[in-house]
């Protein structure tokens, strides 16, 4: 069986880890970390850069950063992973879950200000597929009503939005480093800071609400209790593992970028003769080859094609159940109007096997894909 995902190692983590294991410094915030922090600041140019356990726990480090109060809500898609509410819901937050665009997935910008009331606090984006919101016109509405913005760049690293990295045009922007993710290490994540003015309070909500890491810093001469938190940071066998996948990033995005290229080339039959359609990329926006999906006509459709793929060995998944119309979703959350286009595109959508390791199995994966197509429309 052609897997969905398969973890992508580059050779060199199991001697950053051995050398993690001669530093003898296993718990967070060794020198591995620092060298991802320092990747991350020059890479996205944010002024804080911290790693954390997962995505999830940087995002409720956003949610514990805006001081989120019960009852504020917080704007977002509903065509996301779960931890973008979660981890709002989490601080009493309720959820507003806005349609997404039908082109790129992501939230529809346009939707978004009918959703803005006194108690809105925040708009949480996600960038789908590591493919960017369209963040100018969703930072100028956050403006006008002096709202945050948090980005769920879980998918978005390496991809950018009109030159700038994703995560960092927001006041604060989250990644994930998961083993299905580009760049991984396992579970984990980070945490970046556009400016100055959430750097040290996101120091201290990762360390257990205490000033521990100026006291390390030498700027403190004692470290205390000085903030509610919890523990967010990774060890350094994690962070060692993933120092290593961090200096191949640039030919593991390439090696990516090639696959989707090739199944892109090869879907363009099917979307001229209308049975499915391909993933949009804005001309402003570059992306990482995160994923690659194609939208078939209807849910019969697709759970032909998905069979069909089976048949031959080869995995194709589908993608979210919209939270809006989740068990905690309902319970938490409100739904700003019918979601149209969710509702419609998770029934829809269809996700390829992208991973490397999986170029010589192209062309079983393609004519794999051309016979399901015809007996899925036969
Ligand atoms: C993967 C993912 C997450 C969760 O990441 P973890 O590191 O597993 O916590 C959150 N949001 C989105 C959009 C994701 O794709």
């Amino acid at each position: 069986m052609i897997r969905f995902n398969r973890p992508y190692m580059t050779g060199t983590e199991l001697s950053s880890i051995a050398q993690a294991h001669q530093n003898g410094h296993l718990s967070g915030d060794g020198p591995f970390t620092r060298e991802c922090h320092a990747w991350l600041r020059e890479r996205t140019q944010a002024k804080t850069a911290l790693l954390t356990h997962s995505c999830t726990a940087a995002l409720e480090m956003a949610a514990l950063l805006l001081r989120l109060e019960p009852g504020d809500e917080v704007i977002m898609p509903s065509y996301t992973f779960v931890s973008t509410a979660s981890a709002f819901a989490l601080r009493g937050a309720v959820p507003v879950f806005v349609d997404v665009r039908s082109d790129t997935l992501n939230i529809d910008e346009a939707l978004i200000e009918q959703a803005v009331t006194a108690k809105t606090k925040a708009i949480c984006v996600v960038h789908y597929a590591g493919v960017s919101c369209e963040m100018d016109e969703i930072m100028a509405i956050a403006q006008r009503h002096g709202l945050r913005v948090v980005e769920d760049a879980a998918q978005g690293i390496m991809s950018s939005y009109r030159g700038r990295p994703l995560g960092t045009i927001g006041d604060l922007g989250a990644f994930s480093f998961h083993e299905t993710k580009n760049i991984i290490s396992g579970e984990g994540g980070a945490l970046l800071c556009r400016d100055e003015e959430y750097g040290e309070a996101a120091e201290i909500i990762r360390e257990k609400g205490t000033n521990r890491s100026r006291f390390f810093r030498g700027q403190v001469d004692k470290y205390t209790w000085v903030d509610v938190g919890s523990s967010y940071l990774p060890g350094e066998i994690t962070a060692a593992f993933l120092s290593a996948q961090m200096q191949h990033a640039e030919a593991i995005t390439q090696r990516r970028l090639a696959i989707w290229d090739q199944y892109h080339t090869w879907a363009q039959k099917h979307e001229e003769s209308g049975r499915l359609r391909r993933p949009v990329i804005p001309a402003h926006c570059t992306h990482n080859a995160h994923m690659y999906y194609m939208l078939m006509p209807s849910l019969e459709h697709r759970t032909r094609f998905i069979d069909g793929l089976k048949e031959r060995g080869v995995q194709a998944v589908f993608h979210y159940i919209p939270l809006h119309s989740s068990p905690a979703g309902m319970e938490c959350g409100r739904a700003q109007g019918d979601l149209p286009v969710t509702n419609d595109v998770s029934e829809r959508l269809v996700r390829m096997p992208l991973w490397l390791g999986l170029e010589p199995e192209m062309g079983h994966v393609l004519r794999s894909a051309d016979e399901a197509i015809e007996e899925a429309f036969a």
